[in-house]
């Protein structure tokens, strides 16, 4: 970050204050996501954004290191005391809080006191990718799927907000003016929303957005998921995005959508492969699956997380793909014959909202790169739900079950050259020890042990 750089940032936000007065703004609430998946802020007065543009707002790099229970990690690279970050709002993101009345919000980078890009940053990370993906002549397109569960009052127990059935109407009738709010509030910022639906779970719902470049889908990710939280306390609602609110039942999920450009084409059709897919689409598909394993470190890296990712529960519990599959963790999506150019896209369904989504998006993308550079090929498509073959008839097909816990996982990372060399020795060594302390803290614990301490962290 040199001082012509500075001055551009400064001035970018000058020119914005005026409007976000107008529009009754009194604070920026800056984010980043830290390694656990917990968004954590620093505020700033508006009249301070361009100050803060320029030089950023001081934070430790200890929260690099924060456990979800507050607890700090003594790690190789992270859990210092000492030393000092910056955070650079990106101005191009600012956006009145309609959930929050007299907030904006912010997502940042994050620096060093010297202006180098802090090596731990997930959003830098992120952005590096999408420059790799587009130094091959590509671009993506990604979107995060939103479900919640939404409980009455503020008890740490679940006590679910609607009794309706799944995807019943009797719960948008329930949940009436919830429902319009939150509609009014994601519209009023901008959020291109895709659909809103209760979903199967106890008082859970759900809200996908339109795909957009991958550091946007992130940081729209973070968006949504604080207006939901924001219009359901007006509404005197507790909003719980864990992958598992109860033992029972089905979980939260946060499944990635991603499609593949080349200049205007989406290469996810009109290709030669298998439903229309393009040998790149293949490659980078295959690229995914094969690291399925070692991206769970990053997309379910909870301990909750594998109480949510079991078989028949549309959580995508095999290494697998299929069309329109929702028992394996990637789902080939083509959408309806003349609209596919818009539509073809993957979903990735393993994930859950505990992720970091910068993180997903990197480690999405790093995958896919390192499947193209393979010229990795994809296996037969599945065709029925996994868990229903015999094991035998799934081990002739080749299809594993994803791992079953956070050590699997993290093992499974820690040998991934692809996820190891794009993450960085300081980024990559932190996680695998963070999710080593997060077992420690649920080390013996019960399923519902596990759920009530997850259940309102993120
Ligand atoms: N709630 C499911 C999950 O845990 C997903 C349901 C769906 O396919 O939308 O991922
Ligand atoms: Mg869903």
């Amino acid at each position: 970050m040199d001082s012509q750089e500075r001055s551009a940032r400064e001035q970018q936000a000058g020119e914005l204050i005026g409007e976000f007065e107008d529009a009754g703004v009194v604070g920026v609430a800056l984010t980043y996501v830290d390694n656990s998946g917990i968004t954590r802020v620093k505020t700033v007065p508006l009249a301070k954004l361009p100050a803060a543009a320029a030089w950023g707002v001081g934070m430790s790099p200890v929260f690099d290191a924060f456990r979800l229970d507050d607890m700090i990690l003594s790690g190789t690279y992270a859990g210092s005391p000492v030393g000092d970050l910056r955070l650079h709002p990106d101005i191009a993101r600012l956006t009145v809080l309609a959930g929050q009345p007299g907030w904006a919000w912010a997502p940042v980078d994050r620096y060093d006191q010297e202006g180098e890009a802090h090596p731990q940053c997930s959003r830098l990370l992120a952005g590096r990718l999408v420059d790799n993906l587009a130094a091959v002549g590509l671009t993506a397109r990604m979107a995060f799927e939103v479900e919640w569960a939404v409980s009455v009052g503020d008890g740490d127990d679940f006590v679910p907000a609607c009794q309706g059935p799944a995807y019943g109407m009797i719960r948008v009738s329930e949940l009436s003016d919830y429902s319009v709010d939150l509609l009014a509030a994601l519209a009023a910022e901008g959020v291109r929303l895709d659909q809103f639906h209760p979903e199967y779970g106890a008082g859970q719902l759900e809200i996908s957005v339109a795909a957009e470049s991958p550091v946007d889908a992130a940081d729209t990710f973070v968006l949504v998921r604080e207006t939901i939280r924001a219009v359901s306390l007006r509404h005197g609602l507790r909003v719980s995005f864990s992958p598992k609110v109860l033992v029972e039942g089905v979980g939260n999920g946060a499944h990635v959508h991603l499609s593949l450009w080349s200049d205007d084409t989406n290469v996810m059709t009109g290709g030669d492969g298998e439903f229309g897919l393009s040998a790149t689409a293949v490659s980078f598909s295959a690229g995914i699956l094969d690291r399925l394993p070692a991206l769970l470190a990053v997309g379910a890296p909870s301990v909750a997380s594998y109480l949510r990712l079991i078989p028949s529960h549309w959580a995508g519990a095999f290494a697998c793909w299929g069309l329109e599959n929702r028992e394996t963790a990637l789902r080939f999506v083509t959408g309806p014959a003349g609209n596919r150019q818009q539509s073809a896209n993957l979903e990735v369904k393993c994930f859950d909202a505990t992720a970091n989504p910068y993180l997903v998006v990197a480690g999405v993308l790093a995958a896919g790169l390192a499947g193209l550079a393979e010229n990795a090929a994809l296996p037969a498509p599945v065709e029925s739900d996994p868990a229903s073959m015999s094991a035998t008839a799934r081990a002739a097909a080749g299809i594993a079950a994803l791992p079953s816990s956070l050590e699997e996982a993290v093992t499974a990372f820690e040998k991934e050259r692809a996820l190891q060399n794009a993450f960085g020795v300081e980024l990559a060594t932190t996680i695998a020890e963070l999710r080593r302390y997060e077992m420690e803290l649920f080390a013996g614990a019960s399923p519902e042990e596990i759920a009530a301490l997850t259940r309102w962290k993120h």
